[in-house]
């Protein structure tokens, strides 16, 4: 027999083929980084349909529309890899978002990321322009056992050191720009902030910004959580989408100085059309049970069908401009849309908030008018008058709004359909004996 020498095998490094589901979790496969390089990235893995019937809980959904048949690839992107070494970490944490897809490379009805990219193209066909887009999102570090600190407090920050600055050197190698890394308003609260890109990268961005702030904040022994509510009673955690467009030349196209709120025509249409559908669009971009608990009135979230400027209770919000030093305003004007949480698949967020806002601009619809005030103090008549209607504030009243919506639901393949819902009805009955903080817990245990 002849003489095996071993030396110490160091760790593989791996590449992370990544995709997130109806449920918002990233899922994937990693395959041995030397490999994937080797094939210059076009190496595919096997995938099952019936994973995207995978609850949070991580039941399938039973019944479902795919059983145990069917095979599908996921197809690495390979402009969207994103790789980074935390200082902690024992390998790099590299990830490349895919695309989900038949065996002949066709896209999968159910993928969320060609969800997304055939609104975009759609957006840029219909209008020439292309949909710009960042997600500001909120986190909360539990575990920590740091002494209080102050609201937006310095202190809070630098009790943390070094969670903001490792953080922002992992992902700024991963090549995702970050403008902010704040301490909010909650305790123990955080929030990142990114500048605008194009709208898939936008939407991958957002998943990778979710995956290293949880690494590291582990790495600490700690839990970084995106939960909509770790507490009923504590500040929620937002996912805050804030969107433009840009036209064919390069100018900012969603800026009219002379428009109401200062929308161009087209921003104004789209805006109407997310207001149109809101409450059905809310069963997908703020979809568990514990989404209701934070779209409360007076939470700083959202709660009603309201177009807003100045105001952080408005579910769509005109955002301010700075003109100091001559800034233009039409190049940073932006509206956000503060109805989403981490719940949710980024991609479906944003693509249906473009199949929305096509809509919208399809029918020509006129501006939304702008309001100001509580709508909690109006009458019914008056709110009604004011075009506000109240989000639904539980799954299944989402759900409800979006079996109402006939236009919604046509934005999905049937089977889309049906493996959406019938994956929220399986998690509405698996959390049914959940309430409270125990349900807020349960989550934060998984976002
Ligand atoms: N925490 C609030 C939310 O749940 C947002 C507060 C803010 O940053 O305006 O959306
Ligand atoms: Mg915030």
């Amino acid at each position: 027999m002849s003489k095996v020498e071993l030396k110490p095998a160091v760790a593989e490094p791996l590449v992370n083929l990544v995709v997130v589901d109806y449920a918002g979790i990233a899922r994937g496969r990693g395959v041995p980084r030397r490999a994937f390089d080797e094939s210059h990235g076009i190496k595919t893995c096997g995938w099952v349909p019936a994973n995207m019937s995978l609850t949070t809980f991580d039941i399938i959904a039973d019944p479902n529309p795919w059983g145990s048949r069917g095979d599908l690839r996921l197809v690495p992107d390979n402009r969207a890899r994103y790789a980074c070494w935390p200082s902690q970490a024992a390998t790099p944490l590299d990830i490349v978002m895919c695309d989900i897809t038949e065996l002949d490379g066709a896209p999968w009805i159910c993928c969320p990321r060609n969800f997304l990219k055939s609104a975009l193209a759609d957006f840029k066909a219909e209008t020439g322009c292309d949909f710009i887009a960042t997600f500001e999102q909120e986190f909360k570090v539990l575990g920590a056992e740091w002494e209080a600190a102050s609201s937006f407090g310095l202190s809070a920050l630098r009790r943390a050191d070094p969670f903001g600055s490792e953080v922002v050197a992992a992902l700024e190698q991963a090549g995702i720009p970050i403008e902010m890394f704040v301490a909010e308003y909650g305790r123990d609260q955080f929030e990142l902030t990114t500048p605008p890109s194009e709208g898939v990268a936008a939407a991958d961005r957002a998943v990778v910004i979710r995956e290293v702030v949880r690494e590291i904040a582990r790495h600490k022994g700690w839990r970084a959580s995106f939960v909509p509510k770790a507490e009923v009673a504590g500040v929620g955690n937002g996912v805050h989408v804030h969107f433009s467009f840009v036209g064919p030349k390069g100018e900012p196209a969603a800026y009219d100085a002379n428009g109401l709120g200062r929308m161009s025509a087209l921003a104004a249409s789209f805006a109407a059309g997310v207001l149109r559908h809101l409450p059905a669009l809310i069963a997908l971009t703020a979809a568990s049970p514990v989404s209701g608990l934070r779209l409360k009135p007076h939470n700083w979230s959202s709660s009603y069908t309201w177009l807003g400027e100045k105001d952080r209770e408005a579910t769509l919000r005109i955002c301010p401009t700075v003109t100091m030093g001559g800034k233009d305003p039409a190049k940073q004007y932006n509206l956000e849309f503060r109805a989403a949480d981490a719940t949710a698949s980024p991609h479906l967020v944003l693509g249906v908030l473009i199949r929305a806002g096509l809509e919208g601009i399809r029918a020509r619809l006129p501006a939304p008018p702008i309001f100001s005030g509580d709508p909690d103090a109006l009458a019914p008549s008056e709110r009604e008058n004011a075009g506000l209607r109240r989000l639904p504030d539980t799954l299944e009243g989402a759900l409800e709004c979006l079996a109402a919506d006939h236009v919604v639901r046509g934005w999905f393949a049937a089977e889309a359909l049906e493996t959406y819902t019938g994956m929220k009805r399986m998690e509405l009955k698996l959390a049914e004996g959940l309430s409270g903080d125990a349900l807020c817990q349960r989550y934060a245990g998984v976002y």
